[in-house]
C-alpha cells in the first residue's frame, strides 16, 4: 500500500461515552454522548469515504471503531456491519464495562469484525472480556499504556497477552503528562530500558509487537536488526508484508494512520492534536492526500533538530505528538529520544553514538 496515496488505519473515535472506569486513559471521559457526535447517516458517509482510498481491486485500509465506548452507540453493530458489507477490513476498540458481555462479542463475531482491540495495562486488570473473545476465537489486540511504573511489569502482562492467544500486543506511550506525575511521559533513557525488554520479549512472542508514539523503538530494532546482519541500511521496509509489524514500516501520524473525532474533526493521529479539516465539509481522501499537513508529516526532510539529520528518520522520524506537545512545533526534534546523530567515524555503525546515562 502507498502510504501517500491511503493509510492503513483510519480511526474513528465514535464517541467520548464511556461507563468504563480507567485511571491512566489519556482524555477525560464525560458520562454522556456529546450532542454534536457524526450521526448514522455522517457514519455511513464516513465509511464511504474509506472505500474511497483503494482503487478498484485494491486494498483497504482497516477502519477502527473507538471511543470512549464504541458500545454506547446503539448503531455501532449497523456501522460495523456497512463498513464489513463494502469490504473494509473493521476492527472495533472495546472500552472494558457491562455492555462488552458475551452478547457483543457474538454480535462481532456474527458481522465479520476483523479484530477487537481491548485494553489490560496491568496483570491485575480485568481480563474476562479477553477470556470470552479467545472462546469465540475473536482476533484480539492486546493495549497497554505503560509508564515508569509499568516497565518491571512488561513480562507478567506479555504472559496474559500469550495465554490469551492476542495476535498484536500494542504498546502505547503516554504523550507528555505533567512532569513528577506518577504516570508521565518516560525519561529518554527509560524508554531504551522499556525498549531493551520489549525487544527481548518480541524474540519469543506468539504475537506481533508495536508501539504508540514511541516510533523510536524502529530505529532500536533497526540497530538489532543491523547489528545481526539482517538489514544493512535503516530504510522502511515493504509495507504489504509488515501490515502486522510495523517496526520497520515507518508508519506515523499522518502517514499510515488518520484520526477522525467524534465530532468529525480530522487529525494526523489521536495524541497530535492538530486540525486539518472536518468530514462533514471536506473529503478525507483529498485531506490525507493533500493537505499540508498531512504531506508534511509524511516528508521525512522536514524534520528539525536531530530527527532531521538522522539516518532513521524514514523508518523513525520521531513522535510528532510529542515534538507538538513539549515545543509547540510538530516538526521539532522528539525530546524523549536519546539517539545523537551525527558523523560516522569508520567502523563505527550507527546505535554506537547513542550515549547511555
Ligand atoms: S533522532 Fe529522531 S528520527 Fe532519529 S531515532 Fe531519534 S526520534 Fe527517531
Amino acid at each position: 500500500m502507498n502510504l501517500e496515496q491511503a493509510p492503513l488505519q483510519v480511526v474513528w473515535e465514535m464517541t467520548r461515552a464511556s461507563d468504563a472506569v480507567c485511571e491512566e486513559c489519556r482524555k477525560q471521559q464525560p458520562p454522556g454522548r456529546h450532542p454534536d457526535e457524526l450521526t448514522t447517516a455522517e457514519g455511513f458517509r464516513l465509511i464511504e469515504e474509506v472505500k474511497r482510498f483503494a482503487p478498484p481491486g485494491g486494498s483497504l485500509p482497516a477502519l477502527v471503531f473507538t471511543g470512549g465506548d464504541p458500545l454506547q452507540r446503539p448503531d455501532l453493530m449497523q456501522l460495523v456491519q456497512y463498513a464489513i458489507d463494502l469490504g473494509i477490513p473493521a476492527e472495533v476498540n472495546c472500552a472494558h464495562s457491562a455492555l462488552l458481555d458475551a452478547d457483543a462479542m457474538e454480535d462481532f463475531c456474527r458481522a465479520g469484525v476483523k479484530r477487537i482491540v481491548l485494553r489490560t495495562d496491568m496483570p491485575g486488570a480485568p481480563l474476562a472480556a479477553l477470556g470470552v473473545a479467545r472462546q469465540m476465537s475473536l482476533d484480539v489486540e492486546m493495549e497497554t499504556a505503560i509508564h515508569a511504573g509499568t516497565i518491571p511489569h512488561l513480562d507478567a502482562i506479555a504472559a496474559i497477552a500469550a495465554q490469551a492467544g492476542v495476535k498484536m500486543w500494542t504498546i502505547l506511550f503516554p504523550v507528555c503528562v505533567e512532569p513528577g506525575h506518577p504516570e508521565s511521559d518516560l525519561r529518554a533513557a527509560e524508554y531504551e530500558e522499556a525498549f531493551e525488554t520489549i525487544w527481548r520479549i518480541s524474540r519469543d512472542a506468539p504475537f506481533a509487537i508495536r508501539t504508540g508514539n514511541a516510533s523510536h523503538y524502529r530505529r532500536f530494532v533497526a540497530r538489532k536488526l543491523m547489528e545481526s546482519g539482517h538489514v544493512e541500511h535503516p530504510q522502511p521496509a515493504p509495507i504489504a508484508s509488515q501490515r502486522e509489524a510495523w517496526e520497520l514500516a515507518g508508519v506515523n501520524a499522518g502517514r499510515g494512520l488518520v484520526f477522525i473525532s467524534h465530532l468529525g474533526d480530522i487529525h494526523p493521529s489521536g495524541d497530535l492534536d492538530l486540525l486539518a479539516g472536518n468530514v462533514r465539509t471536506e473529503p478525507l481522501v483529498e485531506v490525507y492526500r493533500g493537505s499540508s499537513l498531512f504531506r508534511a508529516l509524511r516528508d521525512p526532510d522536514t524534520r528539525e533538530g536531530k530527527c532531521g539529520d538522522c539516518e532513521y528518520r524514514c523508518v523513525c522520524g520521531g513522535s510528532r505528538a510529542r515534538a507538538f506537545a513539549m515545543t509547540g512545533n510538530f516538526l521539532a526534534e522528539d525530546p524523549r529520544c536519546f539517539y545523537h546523530p551525527g558523523p560516522m567515524p569508520h567502523g563505527q555503525r550507527p546505535m554506537e553514538r547513542i550515549e547511555m546515562a
